[in-house]
């Protein structure tokens, strides 16, 4: 029996790769592929699986079995051996098939005489793409390093199993069997979740044809009537909605407030007077604006033209009496499909029956995106030709997690999709449960977890987890959301409205974090080549100093008579933080020798985001009260790997050796140094990547409202000192990700990890 250690590993993957950089077609490369791995593991048999339309593994080569097997065989994900491996996207191995009573049998393989089997997912994005076996005819108990070095094997073949040649591949297939694929679209998640229903497709213009009047008065009056009345059922809409407070609702305010300028009116009434129709006078009014607008670098300014468009096709829909179209959509699941679309549209419909929104034209800036988000409605955007190819009343499915649209869905699919709906409702109630258990490991350690907040939504969080307090208040959403710089008032009441929502509960104040992909809509940019790494974040507001001086008077005044937690973030050397830290103590000594209350305790800390800072840590955490750690940021720098660049995300992993070997650094400075330290990015909100960070020594995670449940589970199912001698060892792998290892993990020891 061979047994191939490390370095035949590699010798196996140079094989690998020489074959899949072959000019040969697609299906004769994997054919190679699995002969070369069943032999150099020595094993007898095996397959490589692709799964098809999520629900199926077909498969598609084969060794050592019959012969012509290939594409005549199809596995449901979840029945059989294979069928597991798929739906857990996670390795299984046993030694003699025919005692397990998972084993599916199919004659037509000829597995007869085999008895060992190794299965192990092809994954991509966290589910499995496909899966490659091993068999032997012996019973035989495959080796953990053999395990560990087929899933590296899967690993490299991920990229192959994705690639176009393989997708057209499949595609092929389907199309020769008549089950086209062409149903299902890739776009951009805006929103995430899933959705199912009825697509109505929101208000496609008719061209205007009338363009000259007949008689001017006539075509004012009708103007008036219009606009009078499209703003009084604005208004209506606006009023009995309970959206609550906050920023999503100062969007829709400003919306009202365009429709009601009197600017644009009087610019579509002297289009009137000029001879135009009502209709003609609007479109013009719109042309001329966007022809001014269209080419400005200020994207907030082009973020109107949506509001622009969107309120002209709204008093066109008026003066054409068709307004009402829309509005009579009573179907209980709705799936709303648009080019593009302003905040107002969403209130043309029952919000609590929209399942969907398909954008075309969306961006992740766009108003009705951020209220969409809000309100918990999956968008989708970016998919070409998808407004023009959708009819309403078509059934129409949603993943907003990966960002397919499914038009017409099978029956299966349809209700694979409410099942995922249901589920993630059942887990999430499951999950509430939990709300009043302490979060506490199951030997006993407590870990403190905080919330992350920056929309208004975000802060009924506070009540549904009982969270310990709020670990990063993101500041800059609602300057994002804002229309213009809020002054000291307006910010110092919208931190007060947090500190009253967080009633005792601690709170982290981080001051603004703008720049890179956060961009404020009155703030002009120049347009920096690396904008990640240029003039952001801190670096804005110690060169403008009004703007950090006055967001610190307003923390002060907003926690008067209260503990203030202030943090500042990208901080990358000790100068940066003593001159912060500088400027929020002369404000306070400011409003001290005003007689202003004050509050009754300062901390003061810095995120670790900029790698520089770690290895001036130890003077840090002389002058710092706190630090949280930035995990997304400092992912970033350590990996010089673009946080926004979706070819990039799936080459480092947080969870390898040089990252995790940071972050247990981090900790156990400042453990030594008597300092509270926690983690504030996205490592806290994801179960697996949560229990590296406890097994390091983390004991305070802030993170989304929506991760909590799943968080908490994850603590109470594990045992703290096990994890972290677990951690010890994985921490001298050099391998590429330590993904797989965690979470074969902690599935053997009972650890939840949703
Ligand atoms: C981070 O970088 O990890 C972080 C929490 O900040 P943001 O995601 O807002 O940049
Ligand atoms: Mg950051």
């Amino acid at each position: 029996m061979k047994t191939p250690v490390i370095s035949q590993a590699m010798q196996i993957l140079t094989k690998l790769r020489n074959v899949m950089d072959e000019q040969n077609n697609v299906s004769d490369k994997l054919n190679q592929l699995t002969e070369i791995i069943i032999q150099e593991f020595g094993a007898d048999a095996g397959a490589c699986y692709v799964t098809i339309d999520d629900n199926y593994l077909e498969l598609f080569s084969s060794y050592g079995y019959k012969e012509d097997i290939s594409h005549k065989i199809s596995i449901r994900v979840g029945d059989g051996l294979v069928g597991d491996v798929a739906k857990n996207n996670r390795s299984l191995k046993t030694s003699d098939v025919w005692k397990n009573p998972q084993f599916l049998y199919f004659p037509e393989i000829g597995e007869e005489q085999y008895k060992s089997f190794l299965g192990v997912p092809i994954s991509r994005l966290g589910r499995a793409i496909g899966v490659i076996t091993l068999q032997k005819k012996i019973k035989y108990e495959f080796s953990r390093s053999e395990v560990e070095i087929l899933e590296t094997i899967a690993m490299v073949l991920s990229d192959f199993f994705a690639s176009s040649e393989m997708n057209e591949l499949k595609n092929s297939l389907m199309r020769s069997r008549g089950e086209s694929n062409k149903e299902k679209y890739k776009g951009v998640s805006l929103s995430k979740g899933y959705g199912v229903g009825v697509v109505i497709v929101h208000r496609r213009r008719n061209p205007v044809t009338k363009i000259f009047s007949e008689d001017k008065e006539q075509e004012l009056r009708k103007l008036e009537t219009a606009y009078v009345q499209m703003n009084n059922d604005l208004d209506e809409k606006f009023n009995s909605t309970k959206l609550g407070i906050g920023e999503h609702v100062d969007i829709l305010d400003a919306y009202r407030m365009f429709a009601k300028d009197r600017g644009w009116y009087k610019k579509i009434a002297d289009n009137v007077s000029g001879g135009l129709t009502a209709e003609a006078a609007t479109e013009r009014a719109y042309e001329d604006m966007w022809k001014r607008l269209s080419g400005t670098k200020d994207s907030y300014m082009r973020e109107r033209l949506h509001d622009l468009r969107d309120i002209t096709d709204r008093l066109l829909g008026y003066l054409s009496g068709d307004q009402k179209d829309s509005a009579n959509i009573d179907a209980k699941d709705l799936i709303v499909v648009s080019q593009t679309m302003g905040p107002a549209d969403l209130m043309d419909y029952n919000y609590n029956h929209i399942r969907g929104l398909i954008i075309e034209d969306g961006t992740p800036t766009m108003h009705v995106a951020i209220v969409a988000k809000a309100l918990g409605i999956p968008v989708i955007s970016k998919i070409k030709g998808i407004y023009k190819e959708i009819k309403s009343g078509e059934i129409v499915a949603i993943d907003g997690e990966e960002g397919y649209v499914y038009i017409r869905p099978s029956l299966s699919l349809q209700q694979k999709f409410k099942d995922k709906m249901a589920e993630k409702v059942k887990l999430q109630k499951r999950l509430a449960t939990l709300r009043r258990l302490p979060s506490k490991t199951k030997d006993g350690t407590r870990i403190n977890m905080y919330l992350n907040v920056g929309l208004a939504f975000d802060l009924d969080f506070i009540e549904k987890t009982n969270c310990d307090g709020i670990g990063l208040y993101r500041t800059e959403i609602p300057f994002m959301a804002s229309e213009s710089m809020p002054d000291v008032d307006q910010q110092t009441e919208c931190y007060k409205e947090l500190m009253d929502k967080a009633k005792n509960k601690k709170v982290v104040f981080r001051s603004l974090d703008v720049g890179s992909d956060k961009l404020l809509p009155y703030w002009s940019y120049s347009g920096e080549d690396n904008p990640a790494i240029g003039w952001r974040s801190i670096r804005i507001t110690l060169d403008r100093r009004a703007i950090l001086r006055k967001q610190m008077r307003s923390f002060l005044r907003a926690a008067a008579g209260k503990e203030l937690n202030v943090m500042f973030p990208m901080i990358a050397n000790l100068t940066e933080f003593q001159d912060a830290k500088e400027t929020l103590l002369i404000e306070l000594e400011k409003e001290k020798r005003k007689g202003a209350k004050v509050p009754n305790k300062l901390n003061i800390g810095l995120m670790i985001e900029v790698p520089s800072v770690v290895f001036q840590l130890e003077d840090i955490l002389k002058e710092a009260d706190f630090v949280s750690v930035g995990t997304n940021d400092l992912a970033q720098f350590m990996f010089a790997c673009d946080r926004g660049n979706p070819r990039l995300s799936e080459r480092y992993d947080v969870l390898s050796a040089p990252f995790l070997r940071i972050m247990q650094g981090i900790v156990c400075m400042a453990n030594q140094a008597g300092v509270m330290c926690s983690v504030c990015g996205e490592m806290a909100s994801n179960p697996i990547e949560a229990l590296a960070l406890i097994g390091l020594g983390y004991r305070n995670l802030s993170m989304s409202g929506s991760a909590f449940g799943k968080v908490k589970s994850m603590i109470r199912s594990t045992n703290i000192e096990d994890v972290e001698d677990y951690m010890n060892i994985l921490l001298k792998s050099s391998k590429r990700t330590l993904r797989p290892q965690l979470i074969s993990y902690a599935n053997d020891h009972g650890i939840e990890i949703y």
